[in-house]
């Protein structure tokens, strides 16, 4: 028997970095939500006692590097499992694009491997799991619009943010997280209010989100990156609601409510880059 599951990029609508803690790490306040971009994940039993990765994409790593090899460790052990498991990933999420690629494989085998074995999970216990493989699969868990802080651990889900069309593009380069967090100057960051753009999504209000969206981590990205800011150009020349980047970056995301305009950006950005997908919010 095969299952599958589905892994839906994340957006972050907002992002600010509240202060960097004693221990070194920042303190941020996020809100995500997910567009209808997935990868897809399928899983198979295996008689022999080993974790199997298979991907299309020669690049990702298919050994415990993989947040999807992790997940499936950690149940393993958890639980004594010692059935084998063949994990196949079909990649279609950009890799270190700010759109938490690793995060929402790592959920989608959570959800898959409590369903193939029958371990009967609540989200708190995958949640527990997921934690130990990074800060942001505790929301891909839930993968609906959610306000976000502490360690990734707190999430309040909010009203499904209103329909959009998103279009994403994607730069060439690839951004390393953990960089661009050294680079932060907290006396320099803007802080965009997270609790007031919650606000506006528990409202409905479309325009009052598009004010308060804002990521404190894109002036960081763009003066390493300068194509960033010409990408957001570009897309509110032709039309777009909102552009802004998500999470490290580079992937820059605009929002519009018409078809007809999504696919006006779309070719206003297509040309400049060569990453662009149209797609549609997911609640
Ligand atoms: P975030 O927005 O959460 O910072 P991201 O979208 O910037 O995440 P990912 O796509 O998750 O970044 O990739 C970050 C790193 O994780 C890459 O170097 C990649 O090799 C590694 N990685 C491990 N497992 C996976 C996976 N299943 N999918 C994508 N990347 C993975």
């Amino acid at each position: 028997m095969e299952i599958i599951e589905k892994a839906p990029a994340k957006i972050n609508l907002g992002l600010d970095v509240l202060y960097k803690r004693a221990d070194g790490y920042h303190e941020l306040e996020m809100v995500m939500s997910s567009v209808d971009l997935a990868d897809r994940l399928s899983f198979e039993r295996l008689s022999a006692d080993q974790i199997v990765i298979e991907s299309n994409k020669a690049f990702l790593p298919i050994d415990h590097r993989n947040n999807v090899y992790q997940a499936a460790a950690l149940i393993k052990k958890r639980y004594d499992i010692t059935e084998g498991i063949k994990i196949t990933i079909n990649k279609n999420i950009p890799v270190a694009a700010g759109l938490g690629g690793g995060s929402t494989d790592c959920a989608a085998t959570l959800r898959g491997l409590n369903r193939l074995w029958n371990l009967g999970l609540s989200m708190k216990e995958m949640i527990d799991i997921g934690m130990h493989v990074g800060t942001d699969v505790p929301y891909c868990l839930y993968g609906t619009t959610s306000f976000i802080a502490g360690k990734g651990e707190i999430v309040k889900v909010l009203e499904p943010m209103p329909p959009s069309w998103v279009i994403l593009v994607k730069p060439r380069m690839s951004v390393s997280t953990r960089k661009i967090f050294q680079q932060v100057d907290m006396a320099r960051i803007t802080h965009p209010s997270m609790k007031n753009l919650a606000d506006a999504i528990l409202k409905q209000d479309y325009q009052a989100m598009l004010e308060h969206m804002g990521n404190s981590l894109e002036d960081v990205t763009v003066a390493k990156y300068p194509v960033i800011q010409q990408i957001k150009t570009r897309m509110l020349k032709y039309g777009a609601d909102v552009a802004l980047m998500s999470g490290s970056g580079p992937t820059v995301f605009a929002l519009c409510q018409k078809q007809s305009r999504a696919q006006r950006i779309v070719n206003g950005v297509r040309g400049f880059c060569d990453e662009v997908y149209m797609v549609r919010t997911l609640n």
